[in-house]
């Protein structure tokens, strides 16, 4: 099997031998009949440890990254939690991209740093930064790309070859890029996150969240003995839920990026807007790196208004086929103020984003209406 789309739809995912069925059974059950003490049927023994339509999901996620292990979570912050309480320690430090997702941020700078985990934003786009924000204590470098809501791209590559040379693991969060997109462990990377709530699950109707583990067999397993030790595990029906989003994957991605293109090219030439970041664009500064190590663009963009953060939020106000939400790779157009919105709580911080910035989610409506909804809201 390796092609991307078949896959995401029969990897882990073989009919059910019990009964035929072709999509992987709802196990609401938390506990397996034993058959004599310890006789466990496939494995499994109790629903925290292992539930069948969780390792489906975990199954077919491990196949999606090219990696050998995949593991699900109730969120995407439940997985980062625990993949950072695994492999830091008192003293152990954090070096993140200087635009990470705010709730990264948030869950590194004010939890685990009461834990005794520092860390230090970095611009992931200047290597001589980078090797100086490293320290002997650095235990991971923590990479978003594209990142989130500047859309700014890094070098995997690159970055693996700087985190291993210092000792350090390279942990990329691949929400954006989704696996249809992007194959960060086939670039070196060590550990993949994602917040399964966005791309992955597609519908916006499920919070979850997923590592998957390169060729590291002992983090693999350190990260497994992690996840049923500390129990924030995806539930039977968010996995359910997620998995039946991921067969649709690749279609809907390639939806996505059709639709965002064209309206970053609208929003170029619209005389409300400053400017625009799209790494499908020529002049992005990522474009080359996005060519080199994705195979499109995505359908995430943001732009600045010409007339500041008052604009941007009449912007974000006046449109009627985008919803003003948080969140993002749902079917449905979104758009967000991230300033006041999802990344504030970074205000003040060196991660802090402009005031004029708008970011879209773009969905797969016709592109056309999206194209009209956001002229009306910027005239
Ligand atoms: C949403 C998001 C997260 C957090 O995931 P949750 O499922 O909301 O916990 C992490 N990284 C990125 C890039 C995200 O967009």
């Amino acid at each position: 099997m390796t092609g991307f789309n078949t896959r995401a739809i029969h990897a882990g995912q073989e009919p059910d031998p019990a009964t035929g069925a072709v999509i992987v059974p709802l196990h609401l059950t938390t506990t397996y009949k034993q058959d004599g003490v310890g006789g466990l049927r496939g494995g499994y023994e109790y629903s925290r440890s292992a539930n069948p339509t969780r390792t489906a999901l975990e199954e077919v996620l491990a196949a999606l990254e090219r990696g050998m292990r995949g593991l699900a979570f109730a969120s995407g912050l439940a997985a980062e939690d625990t993949l950072l309480r695994t492999v830091c320690e008192p003293g152990s430090h954090v070096v993140l991209g200087g635009d990470a997702y705010g709730g990264t941020f948030r869950l590194i700078s004010r939890v685990a740093s009461r834990w005794g985990v520092e860390h230090t934003p970095a611009d992931l786009n200047d290597v001589d930064a980078l090797r100086a924000a490293i320290r002997p204590s650095t235990r991971v470098v923590w990479c978003e790309t594209p990142t989130n809501p500047l859309l700014n791209v890094a070098d995997i590559a690159l970055l693996a070859e700087v985190a291993h040379g210092a000792g350090a693991l390279l942990v990329v969060d691949n929400t954006f890029a989704s696996p249809y997109l992007q194959q960060p462990l086939t670039l070196g990377a060590d550990v993949v996150v994602h917040s399964t709530t966005k791309y992955l699950g597609g519908h916006s109707d499920v919070v979850g969240g997923a590592l998957v583990v390169g060729d590291d067999a002992d983090l693999a397993e350190r990260l497994a003995f992690s996840q049923n030790a500390m129990g924030a595990v995806a539930g039977p029906f968010d996995s359910w839920l997620v998995l039946r989003g991921i067969k649709t994957l690749g279609v809907r991605m390639d939806r996505h990026q059709v639709n965002a293109a064209r309206v970053a090219e609208f929003l170029l030439t619209h005389p409300a807007v400053a400017s625009v970041r799209y790494p499908g664009l020529p002049d992005h500064p990522g474009h080359d790196i996005a060519a080199k190590q994705m195979s499109g663009s995505g359908g995430m963009l943001s732009f600045r208004l010409a007339g500041g953060e008052e604009a941007a939020l009449r912007a974000c106000e006046r449109t009627r086929v985008f919803t003003l939400a948080e969140s993002l790779g749902g079917v449905e157009s979104l758009i967000e103020h991230p300033a006041r919105m999802t990344h504030a709580s970074a205000a003040g911080s060196p991660l802090e984003v402009p005031a004029d910035l708008v970011r879209l989610s773009v969905g797969i409506e016709d592109v056309e209406d999206l194209l009209a909804d956001l002229d009306q809201a910027l005239s």
